[in-house]
């Protein structure tokens, strides 16, 4: 496919296939001494692709990063939401420290800038995979973005990545509907809420329950346009890898019964890996290269192999870089490592 996109002039990149995109103001954002969420994650996540190129060169590309605009933020999120996060990060600017948005979500001065990167970390991945120049795509998001809803920072993240990217895709017509898969241990609250009434977007997450955030039990379904359009697997702690896979393959099978995809977006948690501290399930990164394996093939199936994978929690600076690894893998094409 890589020597017809350089026979037709097309402006795929060489022979890439997969995009990374990461906005280096993401690394700037400071959580504080501590905090699961620090870093040192992009760092480590950084170093192990490094490791990895090698075997990944020629095939996984490095993406420029835009910043996301107002109004792309808009088409998911109240001003006031908007506003609360960047006097937050004013103020912490002006104390050059630390200021909480909630237990857990907290900001400096640069997380503004971090912010908007993060979600345009997302839209630039995508635009790639539209615009032909890579089939596929990962955007290294920081902060995360699954449980920010409309109104509120939450759980880590200030803006709602994927969901923006989603909005995007739908808002400019590059696709009129879009299938989230979310495997981040936890209920991407935000992004189900969100999209909830939304007929375009069919949400899946599988997360253990019961869990943070408590939300994402298999009765939410969608309501009014969006009646059926969310699915959720709520997984117990310590379910075995075998029946995670079983369930995530369910799972899309059930959605593509009735929901026609023309672009791909995944959550990709890998605080569902085993060893994660915020986390209790049991996967390995050979069944990340699995599910992602299914996505992809789903992908290819259903839209043209228009697939986005939008990081979002993992927590074992060594078992995320793993899982990126893996995932990477994957979708360049690649055999899983030590096959
Ligand atoms: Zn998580």
């Amino acid at each position: 496919m890589e020597a017809q996109g350089a026979a037709t002039g097309s402006s795929r990149i060489g022979a890439a296939i997969t995009g990374f995109v990461l906005h280096p103001a993401s690394a700037r954002h400071d959580t504080g001494w501590g905090h699961p969420e620090h870093q040192g994650r992009l760092r480590a996540l950084g170093l192990a692709v490094e490791r990895a190129l090698p075997v990944l060169a020629g095939r996984v590309f490095p993406l420029e990063a835009r910043e996301a605009a107002v109004a792309e933020l808009l088409r998911v999120h109240a001003r006031e939401h908007m506003d609360r996060v960047r006097r937050a990060c004013e103020s912490a600017a002006a104390r050059d420290g630390l200021v909480a948005l909630d237990a857990d979500t907290i900001v400096c001065g640069a997380s503004w800038e971090a912010a908007l990167g993060s979600a345009g970390a997302a839209l630039s991945a995508v635009e790639a995979v539209v615009d032909g120049r890579v089939k596929n795509a990962f955007a290294a998001c920081r902060p995360p973005g699954h449980h920010a809803t409309r109104v509120r920072a939450l759980g880590v993240c200030l803006f709602n990545n994927l969901a923006v990217a989603a909005r995007s895709l739908t808002a400019g017509g590059a696709a009129r509907r879009v299938l989230v898969v979310d495997w981040d241990v936890h209920h991407g609250n935000g992004t189900q809420e969100i999209f909830y009434e939304d007929p375009d977007v069919f949400y899946i997450s599988l997360h253990q329950a019961p869990h943070y955030p408590g939300t994402g039990w298999a009765d939410e379904r969608g309501a009014g346009p969006g009646a059926g359009s969310t699915l959720n697997v709520p997984l117990p702690a310590g379910t075995p890898a075998a029946e995670y896979r079983r369930r995530f393959t369910a799972a899309l099978a059930e959605a593509t019964s009735r929901f026609e995809p023309e672009f791909v977006l995944c959550s990709a948690g890998f605080d569902v890996l085993a060893g994660d501290p915020l986390g209790g399930q049991r996967l390995e990164p050979e069944d990340l290269y699995a599910v992602t394996a299914e996505l992809r093939a789903l992908a290819e199936r259903r839209c043209g192999g228009r697939l986005a994978v939008i990081l979002e929690g993992g927590y074992s600076l060594e078992r995320l870089g793993q899982g990126v690894v893996a995932v990477l893998r994957e979708l360049a094409g690649l055999p899983p490592e030590g096959a």
